[in-house]
């Protein structure tokens, strides 16, 4: 079995149908499909280049058309914007309502340890969503107007925070921000994606050994970049010791990290955790 724990519909010029016919072609059986509730002021035209312009991001209202049409191959995900003063109201009737099972990804402009945003994962555990975010911090050079600094779910010391003033919540870790610091030097890395010798002292796996309750998805460039720095061996021996904790997503629909993966030997037991396992067990299928 393989679950792709990070996936989104409606861009790539694929909906969800194409998102079903992809996941075949990969072997895939589910994916978890994220959204991204985030105002229009807050995210990069850039983005146009893959989402449909008749949306702002990527809208719940996609997941929930997906997950109709195809109940048994996508897991439902949503993170309203926790800044909303009804963002608990809206996510426990997404819950209700459309059998949500995920909160995210969450990506917009906020800090890890603000109160409001504290509450919302609070919930999330009571209500047992894994919380998937996506940390980017802010570049070293602001880069020059017009273009924005878009940074999101600022930073690796603020999830610690949040890690221990929510211990019953499951956190995912994801993107750039989150990976860079599997290295000793992810606070000075001047590379949004450093791809250099991972040196020790890596604030990711000192975070996941101290708390139980962070997890990380592999998806995307910032997933299989960190897994694949030198030193040979770095990235095999981090899979082997967070594999109870580690996720296979993809966020793109390419067969990158599953190529990857092979080529680490990994024992079957570790290769199954990582491609499904832990998966389940956060979000058990109902079938
Ligand atoms: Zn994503």
């Amino acid at each position: 079995m393989l679950i792709d724990s990070h996936q989104h519909t409606n861009w790539h010029g694929k909906d969800c149908a194409a998102v079903v016919a992809d996941m075949d072609r990969a072997g895939i059986d589910v994916s978890w499909l994220l959204s991204w509730e985030v105002p229009e002021h807050e995210y990069d035209p850039g983005y146009y280049h893959v989402f449909d312009p008749r949306d702002v991001g990527l809208p719940f209202t996609r997941i929930v058309e997906a997950c109709t049409r195809f109940p048994s191959r996508f897991v439902a995900g949503y993170a309203p914007d926790p800044r909303r003063h009804d963002c608990i109201e809206r996510l426990e009737a997404a819950v209700r309502m459309h059998g949500v099972k995920v909160y995210g990804e969450l990506k917009v402009r906020i800090l890890f340890d603000d109160p409001d945003v504290l509450r919302v994962f609070r919930r999330c555990g009571e209500l047992k969503l894994p919380v998937v975010f996506h940390i980017d911090i802010p570049a070293r050079e602001r880069p020059k107007p017009p273009a924005r600094d878009y940074w999101y779910c600022v930073d690796i010391d603020r999830l610690e925070t949040a890690l221990k003033a929510c211990p019953e919540t499951i956190f995912v870790g994801h993107a750039p921000g989150f990976w860079r610091h599997i290295s000793g030097d992810g606070y000075t890395a001047p590379e949004a994606y450093p791809k250099g010798e991972v040196t020790p002292g890596g604030r990711v796996q000192a975070l996941m050994r101290q708390y139980p309750n962070l997890y990380a998805d592999l998806s995307a460039g910032s997933g299989l970049t960190a897994i694949s720095r030198p030193p040979q061996g770095q990235g095999r021996a981090f899979l082997l010791e967070f594999q109870d904790r580690l996720l296979f997503g993809r966020d793109c629909f390419d067969d990158r990290l599953m190529d990857c993966l092979k080529t680490q030997d990994l024992p079957r037991e570790a290769f199954d955790k990582i491609t499904h396992r832990n998966a389940l067990r956060l979000v058990p299928l109902e079938r």
